[in-house]
């Protein structure tokens, strides 16, 4: 268990807003990001999942012809870039930043030791968690579940683009689309709301693992989602 008191929270980051919309690394963008993120880590221990979808999305390539493992595989090497990019921009934010890859990279990363991430969260740290899971067919948000319960954070925090919350429907398609401020785990898998993956609801779900979603935009929203600002929708049992 926790030993310090310190609130504890998993911050997810989608890999297109790394990309800014595009395809690659955004300076601008993932130095606006670092720069929210280190001024909230004086106050809050936090670990960070980066997505890759800025590079390769797995179900995309192997749609197109390629093994979908290995098109896996290439996506989770994407989220190691966005890591680095990411431990970059923080350090010269000011946090110091360790960066831990679910797959063997010794030169760029230390390999994914749940225990040593802890001791670093404890030293004030920023710790960035790169390439997934390691394990094909799973998805950056499961691993933020996943990641958040084994280093005890108090919340998993999912920064949106483009969409401030959860909706009862897809906002970009369905004008009755409404808000929640909250939502069961369960109602949001009944009702299908895919703003997070399936499987992510289900492992917070079965583990008592509180979700905030919220939208990156405005800036500062960041910042305030890890001080524990109620802003964008609380998914809990
Ligand atoms: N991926 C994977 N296993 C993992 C995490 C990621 O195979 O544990 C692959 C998968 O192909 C995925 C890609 O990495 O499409 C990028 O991750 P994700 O789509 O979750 O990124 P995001 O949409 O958040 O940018």
């Amino acid at each position: 268990m926790p030993t310090n008191t310190r609130r504890r929270v998993l911050l997810k980051l989608s890999g297109e807003a790394f990309g800014g919309g595009g395809l690659g690394v955004n300076p601008d963008v993932v130095s606006a990001i670092a720069r929210e993120i280190a001024a909230a880590s004086e106050h809050v221990d936090i670990a960070v999942v980066v997505g890759g979808g800025n590079f390769f999305r797995g179900a995309e390539l192997s749609q197109r012809g390629m093994d979908r493992a290995r098109a896996d595989y290439m996506g989770m090497l994407g989220t190691v870039m966005n890591a680095l990019a990411l431990q970059d921009f923080l350090e010269q934010a000011g946090a110091a930043t360790r960066v831990q890859s679910a797959i063997a990279m010794s030169q760029v990363a230390e390999p994914y030791l749940p225990l040593r991430a802890i001791r670093h969260l404890e030293k004030g740290r920023v710790v960035v968690f790169g390439a997934g899971a390691g394990l094909p067919f799973f998805s950056t948000d499961t691993v933020s579940a996943q990641r958040a319960l084994e280093i005890h954070a108090d919340e998993v925090l999912v920064a949106k683009n483009g969409v401030d919350g959860v909706y009862t429907a897809d906002p970009k398609t369905d004008p009755s689309a409404e808000k929640l401020e909250t939502v069961t785990f369960r109602d949001a898998l009944k009702r299908g709301l895919k703003v997070v993956d399936s499987t992510a609801f289900s492992l917070c779900m079965d583990n008592k693992m509180p979700m905030r979603v919220f939208g990156m935009e405005p800036s500062g929203n960041i910042t305030k989602a890890i001080l524990g600002e109620k802003i964008g929708t609380l998914v809990t049992n």
